[in-house]
């Protein structure tokens, strides 16, 4: 006898619910068997085998012939209920009374149905628990006398409480289990006795049989509701996850058979058009690709590598362009090809010259370099040659002319900005899109092992936390290690050694000391007047003359020109803005010549106004009146030398100093120690000791935008702070460098022949110059000497006896005691009548 689904429905399902109806009915009309005096009832067994009824269910079951039949005719015979024992262990064939559990179910059985198998079916109904006291009959059926078990059915607070959270875990297991109607929740509320509704709950979710007989013996309802909450809880565990797995596996499903039907289609496709082999024909084109590349082993290896997985994948795969990405680049990279050197001194000496004027020194040691490489071609430890130099003075040019006179292939790498190691050693190949590093881009783009490879701007390399990338130059220009340069995207050791480095910087002071440490330095200095235009006329007019398509013969530049052009339309060091200029005009010339209109064929200084309009610099700083206050120092930057104005005012105040106009700490300490020297030396300026307690100081230095820092304006500052309480005026066209000492005594600069140029440059007449400075004069050029008056120094009195008008009558803030300059009285004036 087992238990089973309901019926098959018969083909009418009206028909069969209204059967179902009435059968149901039928059930209920049969009445509690009546205890006896002792409480005690008396009933056919319904021995059940691995079947659980429960009181208020209604289920249906099958029985076979047998004694099972004979209790339920019996039952049936006398209108009477039976009782439902379910065997402990379902395993036993022929059970003993004492393998029934001890509590069952009295129920009542509907009528019977035959069924064409021989056995009947028939619908029951539990009423309530029982307890087997014992068994008065055995055969042809058991008898069993047993004691009803009332259920106590009070719901306080607690019980309610229990019993919402069932609802509400049994609702949730309905929505996950499709197996469960949805009405089974619905049942579940209108049920208001705790114990009915863990039956009820035992009864719909799915329990083993042990769990089952378990729930079956607990005679409190709250204690069992209880424990079908425990166990909802579980249930609803494992059916979540069973969703959670299903919807995954459908959705893998979904995927796969997705991609497998467009694969199929694509498959059509390709057959149709006649393209199904090219895939194939690839392959084997990039085989023979390899096989020819003649890449040493390691590559070669890698190469196969890639080529064994790359045949095993069929063509759609995204991994397919990867892998082919990283071929392309192990075949695009030089491993052996390279150019023979030419190593003639002489014919190096003649490119160098035909291409540049001027840089003697810089050729000099170029052409040593061409001469070891000649003699001791197996040297290959020469220094890495750093050309550091203002923009437009030609680093760049000469680098391409040496590559030119050793035949060999040339290109730049711009450093500028870099931060990220990644930038020069790329990305590994793990990351989507990832490329190699840009120097091996760079060598890819030369196409041979020894380029003359330029590493531009090594002083504006960047370094933060994605890594150090001079880090990674250290190892590529380092003799030792440049053999194996490992780059993380090739993953294989590449061979820089045989390249021929070359660094460019605009200042030494930003190159990392450790790569500075590798390099011999070799200094581009700038270019004075007669220079330019003698590159100007020998080069820049040429060049840009063609690139405008004019003939060199048709145009001429007029000397007149090219200097307005230096002068008043560029202020660098170099000659970049002056080829700009000189191709501007050239290009407004060509325009006017395409138009077939009148155009000069002789440029002189009024067609330079007229194409380059209003002129952009003016040689003011050197012309003007002579104030106080007012000095004028000359500066290193990067972009050359500058000349640069110190302006100081006191004012009305308790002895403060303030600088301002970006400047560094250095020279902020380099005027605190000129101040200090005027201090020490007031009775020589004749002034009243207590002035500097009455007088703020007000040190501005002009060009705001730019940083400035370093000591060498040291005696400008104290110049123009003697000149400012001294009320003596400053001689406009002297211009100074120079470190103070608390003493007064001159201490060296750097920077010297840039300097120089720019002073020349700016027109000044007189140099105040560290005596021990003196010997860097050699690099200046003769003309510029003969211009300027340079007068070496060693102490502040020389300067002021040379920059500083000599005491007139006696001052007028000494004899008022006034705080005002005459600087600053002048200024008012001026706002006055502004307004
Ligand atoms: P840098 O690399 O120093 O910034 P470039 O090499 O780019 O400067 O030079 C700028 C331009 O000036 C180039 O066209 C270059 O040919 C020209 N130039 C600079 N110096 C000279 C020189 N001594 N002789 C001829 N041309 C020069």
């Amino acid at each position: 006898m087992k238990g089973d689904d309901w019926p098959s429905p018969q083909e009418d399902e009206d028909e069969f619910s209204s059967a179902l109806h009435q059968r149901t009915e039928e059930l209920y009309r049969i009445p509690n068997t009546e205890p006896d005096e002792n409480g005690w009832i008396t009933c056919a067994v319904l021995p059940l085998r691995d079947l659980v009824v429960f009181p208020h269910m209604v289920s249906p079951i099958f029985i076979s012939p047998g004694p099972s039949l004979l209790s339920i005719q019996e039952a049936q015979f006398n209108v009477q209920t039976v009782i439902a024992l379910t065997q402990k262990d379902p395993e036993i064939d022929e059970p003993g009374l004492e393998d029934f559990l001890p509590v069952g179910v009295e129920m009542a059985v509907g009528r019977l149905l035959s069924l064409p198998d021989g056995n009947n079916s028939a619908l029951v109904q539990g009423r309530r628990r029982v307890e087997v006291i014992d068994f008065p009959q055995k055969e042809p059926f058991i008898i069993v006398r047993c004691r009803p078990i009332d259920e106590p059915n009070d719901v306080d607070h607690e019980v309610d409480a229990l019993m919402r959270a069932s609802r509400d875990l049994f609702q949730r297991c309905v929505q996950l289990d499709r197996s469960l109607p949805d009405e089974a929740h619905l049942y579940s509320i209108n049920i208001s006795e705790p114990g009915w509704l863990a039956d009820m709950i035992t009864t719909a979710i799915s329990l083993p049989l042990k769990e089952r007989q378990t729930l079956l013996m607990l005679p409190d309802p709250i204690e069992r509701l209880k424990r079908v909450n425990w166990l909802l809880a579980q249930e609803l565990d494992v059916l979540q996850l069973e969703d959670e797995i299903q919807t995954k596996v459908q959705t893998e499903v979904d995927h796969s058979q997705r991609e497998f039907y467009l694969r199929e289609q694509m498959k059509a496709i390709q057959t149709e058009l006649g393209e199904g082999d090219i895939w194939s024909r690839e392959i084997a084109e990039l085989k023979v690709k390899i096989e020819a590349a003649q890449l040493p082993g390691e590559a070669l290896a890698a190469a196969g590598k890639e080529m064994e997985r790359l045949t095993q994948m069929p063509a759609m795969t995204p991994e397919v362009g990867i892998i082919r990405t990283y071929l392309d680049w192990i075949l695009e990279l030089p491993w052996v090809n390279s150019t023979e050197d030419n190593l003639d001194v002489r014919h190096a000496a003649d490119i160098l010259e035909q291409y540049h004027y001027g840089l003697g020194k810089v050729k000099d040691r170029i052409l040593e370099y061409i001469a070891v490489k000649s003699l001791n071609p197996k040297k290959s430890k020469q220094p890495i040659l750093c050309f550091v130099g203002a923009p437009g003075t030609g680093k760049t040019s000469l680098g391409r002319s040496i590559s030119e006179a050793l035949g060999r292939k040339f290109v730049r790498l711009s450093l500028g900005g870099v931060r990220d190691e990644a930038e020069i050693r790329g990305h590994r190949r793990t990351y989507i899109g990832a490329l190699p590093g840009r120097l091996l881009q760079t060598m890819r783009r030369a196409g041979t092992v020894n380029p003359l490879f330029m590493l531009d701007e090594i002083d504006k390399l960047g370094a933060d936390f994605r890594g150090d990338p001079g880090a990674a130059l250290l190892e590529v220009l380092d003799p030792e290690q440049n053999f194996a340069f490992s780059d993380h995207y090739l993953e294989l050791a590449y061979d820089l050694s045989k390249v021929l480095f070359i660094t460019t910087a605009n200042s030494i002071n930003n190159i990392p000391p450790a790569l500075l440490d590798r390099m011999e330095l070799i200094e581009f200095a700038g270019y004075i007047e007669e220079e330019k235009i003698e590159i100007a006329r020998r080069f820049l007019i040429y060049r840009q003359l063609e690139e405008c398509g004019l003939e060199p013969y048709e145009i001429e530049f007029l000397d007149q020109a090219l200097r307005k052009i230096i002068r008043e339309y560029t202020y660098e060091a170099g000659v970049r803005n002056l080829e700009r200029e000189i191709g501007r005009i050239c290009r407004k010339v060509a325009r006017l010549k395409s138009e077939k209109k009148r155009y000069p064929t002789r440029v002189g200084a009024a067609f330079v106004e007229k194409f380059l309009g209003p002129p952009q610099f003016f040689t003011t700083e050197a012309e003007g009146q002579d104030e106080i206050g007012v000095a004028t120092a000359i500066a290193w930057t990067e972009n050359g030398g500058e000349i640069m104005p110190v302006e100081i005012l006191v004012l009305e105040g308790k002895g403060n100093l303030q600088i301002t106009g970006q400047v560094g700490e250095v020279m902020q300490e380099s005027a605190q120690a000129a101040l200090s020297y005027l201090k020490s030396r007031a009775r020589q300026f004749d002034l009243s000791p207590d002035i500097f307690e009455r007088l703020d100081v007000h040190i501005h230095i002009p060009e705001g935008a730019i940083p400035k820092d370093g000591p060498s304006a040291g005696i400008t500052i104290a110049t123009a702070l003697i000149s400012a309480f001294t009320e003596r005026e400053i001689y406009k066209d002297v211009g100074m460098t120079g470190e103070i000492t608390l003493r007064g005594r001159i201490l060296p600069v750097g920077g010297v022949r840039e300097k120089i140029l720019a002073a020349h440059r700016a027109g000044l007449k007189t140099i105040l110059l560290p005596e021990r400075n003196v010997k860097d004069l050699i690099d200046v050029p003769k003309k510029v000497l003969t211009d300027l008056k340079i007068i070496p120094v060693t102490h502040m009195d020389q300067v002021i006896n040379v920059a500083i008008h000599p005491p007139t009558e006696k001052p007028h803030r000494q004899r008022k005691g006034n705080a005002k300059s005459d600087g600053a009285e002048k200024e008012e004036e001026l706002a006055d009548k502004e307004e």
